[in-house]
C-alpha cells in the first residue's frame, strides 16, 4: 500500500470562474493560475503524485510549458489516475478538504463527485469535505482558496 499526501492553494481574484472539482460554483471571484486553478484537482493529483514516489505537480505539468496553459485540471487528474494503474496500483480512498470563506461548497459536492468520476475516482471512492477558515488569514479575509487530500493506493 501507498500513501500520499497533497495540498494546493491559488489566489481568489474577480473575472476568473470558480472551478472546484471540475464544477463551476457561482461566486464574484475564482482562483487564478496558469490552469483551470481548480484546487480539488490540484491537491488530489499531488497526493497521487507523493503516493507514487513521482516527485510533484509542477515536475509533471510545468508552468513553463505552454501544453498546460488553461488546462483542464479534471484532465490532468485523469492522466495521473491513468499513471498510477501503468505503475501497478489502483486508487483505492481518496480524503479531501476544500477551504474557502466564502461561497457556500456543499450543496455542490456530490455534483463534484460525479465531475471526478471521469477520472477514474468513482463516487464511492473519494469524500469530499468543505470549510471556511474561521476569518483567519489569507482564506478568512476572502483573498485565496486551498484543498488538501489524502490517498490510498493498493498493488494491484
Ligand atoms: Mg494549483
Amino acid at each position: 500500500m501507498r500513501i500520499g499526501f497533497g495540498y494546493d492553494s491559488h489566489r481568489l481574484v474577480e473575472g476568473r470562474k470558480l472551478i472546484i472539482g471540475g464544477v463551476e460554483v457561482p461566486f464574484e471571484k475564482g482562483p487564478i493560475g496558469h490552469s483551470d486553478a481548480d484546487v480539488l484537482c490540484h491537491a488530489i493529483t499531488d497526493a497521487i503524485i507523493g503516493a507514487l514516489g513521482l516527485g510533484d505537480i509542477g515536475k509533471h505539468f510545468p508552468d513553463s510549458d505552454t501544453k498546460w496553459k488553461n488546462a483542464v485540471s479534471v484532465e490532468l487528474l485523469k492522466y495521473m489516475v491513468e499513471l498510477a494503474v501503468m505503475n501497478g496500483y489502483a486508487l483505492s480512498w481518496v480524503d479531501t478538504t476544500i477551504i474557502i470563506e466564502q461561497p457556500k461548497i456543499s450543496p455542490f459536492i456530490d455534483a463534484m463527485k460525479d465531475s471526478l468520476s471521469k477520472t477514474g475516482i468513482l463516487p464511492g471512492k473519494i469524500n469530499i469535505k468543505a470549510k471556511t477558515n474561521e476569518g483567519m488569514g489569507f482564506i478568512g479575509r476572502g483573498e485565496g482558496i486551498a484543498a488538501y487530500a489524502v490517498c490510498l493506493l493498493e498493488k494491484i
